[in-house]
């Protein structure tokens, strides 16, 4: 089979259907996890302000009950050291209609059975002396978490290795045609391939790919900008932080990002001044000592999002053996397990999951 996308998202899924048996070649026209996964902050948060949709939650919630088991399976099949955590994320409240909201919505999680505590100025204090001083209190979520993401790509991708996939870079995929005998052509720069079940994860470039039959993939780019700063030594923070405008991840070596910008700017992939400047400005005002830190680098990415923002996975209703995987947008990252399990389970055993009907294709066209 062929999975077109070597991001989070492919790899994942070419690491379970490889690990299941299937003779997988993953094609793409960049090197491995360079599309947006490079620019992702890797954070495993489906409780956090703003992805309220509850779909959305209920999928995160699933795919992020996966990840202990996932990474360690993929740890011990790579034999790669993933940076990984569960050290929880402290949305932090700078003002008043900030603390009333978290504080609602520590009650409301609470009534979901979500393990989310309210701290008040001098708890949050004991338990990130780093967040800014004049901070109203935080909202605790300790299941949160986040992964590095690189090392998550580049474990995905040995461990598909290991089981026999192949891995053609620089690869541009053309057009996707059914044949009169049901397998499907896929045309590349390079020639063409044929296969019975194709995964299509393109991410943001999908609605690029001409395939025969069926609607353009309604997936466009969001761009987003990511800061890499790093710590003088000997300072480091114990939890993600949130606020209103950016959020922080303590990643590893002392590095720290401080993301996201959200913009509609098509497929350009700079970074700006403008998107720098008001990265480092939140930040700076979550966490004042972040002025002491080095500047390494800014990522950028492009997210892939949906017209309803869900992701798009599974079946084409057109072209049976054409399964899409891709519309991930804010949460590739933590949606790739759940992700990878149901790509698997459609493609090896025919698995029927409540999440296919939320996630069809078919509810955002002819696709
Ligand atoms: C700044 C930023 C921060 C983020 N933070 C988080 C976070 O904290 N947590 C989280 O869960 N998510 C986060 N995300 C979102 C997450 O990164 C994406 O949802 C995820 O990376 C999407 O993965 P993907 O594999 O679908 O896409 P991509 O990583 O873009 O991979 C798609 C691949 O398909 C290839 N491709 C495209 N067209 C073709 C073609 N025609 N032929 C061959 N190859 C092709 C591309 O080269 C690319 O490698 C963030 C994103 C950004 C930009």
């Amino acid at each position: 089979m062929i999975v077109i996308g070597a991001g989070v998202i492919g790899c994942a899924c070419a690491y379970e259907l490889a690990a299941a048996g299937a003779r997988v070649s993953v094609f793409d026209v960049r090197a491995i996890g360079q599309g947006a996964s490079q620019a992702s902050a890797g954070v495993l948060a489906p409780y956090i302000e703003g992805h309220e949709t509850s779909a959305l939650r209920e999928l995160g919630r699933r795919s992020l009950d996966l990840y202990d088991a996932f990474i360690e399976r993929l740890t011990a099949r790579s034999e790669r050291v993933l940076h990984y955590t569960r050290g929880g994320t402290l949305e932090v409240a700078l003002d008043g209609m900030h603390a009333t909201r978290l504080r609602d919505s520590a009650e409301a999680l609470r009534r979901d059975h979500v393990v989310a505590r309210w701290l008040e100025p001098v708890e949050l204090r004991r338990a990130e002396p780093l967040a800014a001083a004049g901070a109203l209190g935080g909202l605790l979520i300790e299941m949160h978490g986040f992964v590095a993401v690189p090392d998550l790509t580049n474990a995905l991708s040995a461990a598909a290795m290991q089981n026999g996939a192949q891995f053609a870079l620089e690869t541009r995929v053309l057009s996707i045609a059914p044949e009169p005998n049901g397998t499907l052509i896929v045309e590349t720069d390079h020639g063409p391939s044929r296969a019975a079940d194709v995964v299509f994860a393109a991410g943001s470039w999908a609605g690029q790919v001409h395939i025969s039959g069926v609607d353009p993939t309604p997936v466009r780019p969001v761009r987003g900008q990511l800061l890499h700063l790093a710590w003088p030594t000997g300072q480091s923070l114990r939890h993600v932080l949130w606020g209103t405008d950016c959020y922080i991840v303590p990643w590893s070596n002392g590095r720290v990002l401080v993301g996201a910008t959200v913009e509609e700017a098509g497929f350009d992939e700079r970074s700006t001044a403008g998107g720098v400047r008001d990265l480092l400005a939140a930040g700076c005002a979550l966490v004042p000592d972040l002025r002491d830190a080095s500047f390494i680098e800014v990522r950028v990415g492009l997210r892939p999002a949906s017209p309803d923002d869900l992701p798009v996975v599974g079946r084409s209703g057109v072209i049976p053996g054409l399964v899409y995987a891709t519309g991930h947008y804010r949460n590739g990252v933590l949606l790739a397990p759940l992700t990878a399990a149901l790509v698997r389970n459609l493609i090896i055993d025919d698995g029927e999951d409540d999440a296919l009907d939320v996630l069809s294709p078919s509810r955002l066209g002819r696709l």
